[in-house]
C-alpha cells in the first residue's frame, strides 16, 4: 500500500486498483513530487489543441500525476508555451502541480537567431534569461524546480550559483537541481552553493544502464536526492526497437511479468527502475492517458532480487562478474 496523495484540492484524486499515486521528497529539504512525473517534452508532437491540453493535463492531475517536467528548448521552444496557453484556461490548476524547467542548451533555431550552433550557456545572464522567459511562457509567476539540464565543461559553479541565490530572492525559483550530470560535476556545483542540490535528472532504463555503474545513482543515495528518470522505456525503443538485444529484453519482461500477474513489459520496465535504492522518480513521455494507468499501477510491483537481475542480465548481455 503507497501513502495517499495528501493535498488540500478541488481535483478528486481518483484511486487505481485501490490506490493512489504516492508522493515523495526530493530530498529531506526539497519539495515533495509525486512518484510519476508528467514529462512534457513531445508536447509539440502531439497535436493537441490548448483544450485538448488542458483535458490531457486535468486528467492526469486526477490521477496524483501533479509533477511536470519542462525545458526551454522542448519542442523547438515552442512546448512551454503551448502548456501555458492551455493552463491560461485555468489558471486555478497552478497551485494543484509542480513545474520543473530546465535551462543552460542553446539550439540552433528560427527562434533564436543568433544561434549559429548546438552550445551550452551557463552563464549567470542565460540562466536568469531563460527562468524569465519561461516563466512567460508557462503563464506562471514560479517555477518549484530549475535544473541545469546539461553539464556545460565552460560551466562557472560560483557563477550559476549566483544566478540561484538571485532567482531564489526573486521568488522566481523555490528549488534546485541538475540533470544528466556525473558525481563530481554534482559535488563541485553544490561545492558553491547553501542549499542541498534536490535532483539529478537522468537516463535510466534497460536500454541504458550507464547511471547505475557510473557512481550517479552512488552519490544520489549518499546525499538523499532522489532522481528523476527520463526515457524511463528508452524513448519507446525497448518495443519497437528490432536489434536483438532489445528483442531478449523484451522476452526476459514478458517473463517477469507472467510472474506479476501478467503485468505488462513497461510495468515492469517501471518497477525495476523504482527498486533502486536510491528512490528513483520515472517521467512519463506519453502524452496518451492509457499510458498513465498502465504506468501507475506499476507501483504495487516488487520485484525480488533474482527478477531484477534477469532483466539486467538481459540488458547487458551477460552473467554478474
Ligand atoms: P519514454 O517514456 O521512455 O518514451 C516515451 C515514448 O515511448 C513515446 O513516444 C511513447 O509513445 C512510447 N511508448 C510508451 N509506452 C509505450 C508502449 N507500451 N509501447 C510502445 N511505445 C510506448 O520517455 P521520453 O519521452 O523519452 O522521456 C520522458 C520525459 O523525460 C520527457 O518528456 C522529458 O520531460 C524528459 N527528458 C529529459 C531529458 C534530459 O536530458 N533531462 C532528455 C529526454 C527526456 P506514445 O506516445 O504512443 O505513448
Amino acid at each position: 500500500m503507497h501513502a495517499c496523495a495528501v493535498m488540500q484540492s478541488p481535483l478528486t484524486y481518483k484511486k487505481i486498483n485501490n490506490m493512489t499515486v504516492s508522493r515523495q521528497q526530493l530530498s529531506p529539504q526539497g519539495p515533495s513530487f509525486s512518484r510519476f512525473i508528467a514529462g512534457y517534452w513531445r508536447l509539440a508532437d502531439w497535436n493537441m489543441s490548448a483544450q485538448q491540453c488542458l483535458g490531457f493535463l486535468t486528467e492526469h492531475l486526477e490521477l496524483g500525476v501533479t509533477s511536470i517536467d519542462h525545458a526551454d528548448i522542448y519542442g523547438d521552444y515552442r512546448v512551454e508555451k503551448l502548456f501555458g496557453d492551455a493552463l491560461a484556461l485555468q489558471p486555478s490548476l497552478r497551485s494543484e502541480m509542480e513545474i520543473v524547467s530546465k535551462c543552460g542548451i542553446k539550439l540552433v533555431s528560427p527562434a533564436r537567431a543568433d544561434h549559429r550552433l548546438n552550445h551550452y550557456d551557463t552563464s549567470s545572464a542565460h540562466i536568469i534569461a531563460s527562468v524569465d522567459n519561461s516563466l512567460g511562457n508557462l503563464r506562471t509567476d514560479y517555477l518549484d524546480l530549475l535544473l541545469i539540464h546539461r553539464p556545460d565543461p565552460l560551466m562557472n559553479v560560483d557563477d550559476i550559483a549566483t544566478a540561484f541565490d538571485s532567482l531564489k530572492r526573486a521568488g522566481k525559483v523555490r528549488h534546485f537541481g541538475v540533470s544528466n550530470f556525473t558525481s563530481s560535476q554534482c559535488a563541485l556545483l553544490q561545492s558553491r552553493l547553501d542549499e542541498p542540490l534536490v535532483t539529478n535528472q537522468v537516463e535510466l532504463s534497460p536500454a541504458n544502464l550507464s547511471v547505475l555503474h557510473d557512481g550517479t545513482l552512488d552519490y544520489c543515495q549518499q546525499y538523499h536526492m532522489a532522481p528523476m528518470i527520463w526515457s524511463a522505456l528508452g524513448g519507446g525503443q525497448l518495443f519497437t526497437n528490432g536489434d536483438a538485444r532489445f528483442q531478449r529484453i523484451r522476452e526476459v519482461l514478458v517473463e517477469v511479468g507472467k510472474q506479476h500477474n501478467g503485468a505488462s513489459p513497461d510495468q515492469i520496465v517501471y518497477a525495476w527502475i523504482m527498486k533502486h535504492p536510491s528512490r528513483p522518480l520515472p517521467l512519463i513521455g506519453s502524452g496518451n492517458i492509457t499510458r498513465y494507468h498502465t504506468a501507475l499501477a506499476a507501483e504495487s510491483i516488487e520485484l525480488d532480487r533474482q527478477q531484477w537481475f534477469s532483466i539486467w542480465r538481459a540488458a547487458t548481455g551477460h552473467d554478474v562478474p
